[in-house]
């Protein structure tokens, strides 16, 4: 599936302020050196480290597999991918998330171009964060995949009921109690359950959240689901 070349027009990079292409926030040489998870998991994108070339999955996906089925993470959560994440999430750089949207979706075209998924679901905020935040830092990226790979977002089949403290700082024991029951799928907001669902996320860390997500879906019969973010933390 061919992607559309970058609009031209000038622009400067937000992390070295050279100048950019189009629309786009950071410049070729920027993206070139975003921080890449080399060897990882096939399965969770966990990072492998030095691990013999023959090892396709992670201690934890070998033993207990997650509920969905890919994760594919734009790169490594450390410098400059976690600084810009940060910039598009607390300070409302859409510029950001058009860039680094463009690219998750160049790293998904091959994956995806003989059969597209159905949907893509951006993992929902709570309606007090989302009206805090002034918007869904999940549904920009969502957009953005959508844009370039033609895959619907699919919106209000997943809702978040109950408001988790942010998954920062806690354990990953805690952050999996944190989402326990903190969404419920809304199965009228679709006509026909989707084969293949695509969740959208900003930043993965535990998995607990996506996982949560990826639970219900396969409960309610979709077959494949992946997982596509910004950054997977090691
Ligand atoms: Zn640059
Ligand atoms: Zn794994």
């Amino acid at each position: 599936m061919p992607l559309p070349s970058i609009l031209s027009g000038a622009n400067s990079c937000v992390l070295c302020g050279a100048s950019a292409t189009g629309e786009f926030a950071l410049c070729a040489p920027c993206q070139a050196n975003l921080p890449r998870i080399e060897s990882s998991c096939l399965r969770c994108a966990l990072s492998l480290g030095p691990s013999p070339p023959n090892q396709r999955l992670c201690g934890q996906c070998s033993v207990a597999p997650p509920p969905f089925d890919r994760c594919y993470p734009l790169g490594d959560y450390v410098f400059p991918l976690r600084e810009l994440v940060a910039h598009l999430k607390f300070h409302g750089r859409f510029s950001i998330g058009r860039a680094l949207g463009h690219l998750l979706a160049q790293r998904l075209a091959p994956r995806y171009g003989a059969t597209p998924p159905d949907a893509l679901l951006p993992v929902p905020l709570h309606t007090a964060r989302l009206r805090m935040r002034g918007f869904n830092q999940s549904l920009e990226i969502a957009r953005q995949l959508s844009h370039h790979l033609h895959i619907p977002v699919v919106r209000g089949y997943c809702e978040r009921v109950r408001a988790s403290v942010p998954q920062r700082g806690l354990s990953a024991a805690a952050r999996k109690k944190n989402v326990q029951g903190a969404f419920r799928l809304v199965t009228e907001a679709m006509k026909n359950t989707p084969r293949h669902i695509v969740i959208v996320d900003d930043v993965v860390t535990t998995m607990a959240t996506v996982q949560a997500i990826a639970y219900l879906l396969k409960k309610e019969g979709v077959e494949r689901v992946d997982v596509a973010c910004l950054a997977r933390v090691s």
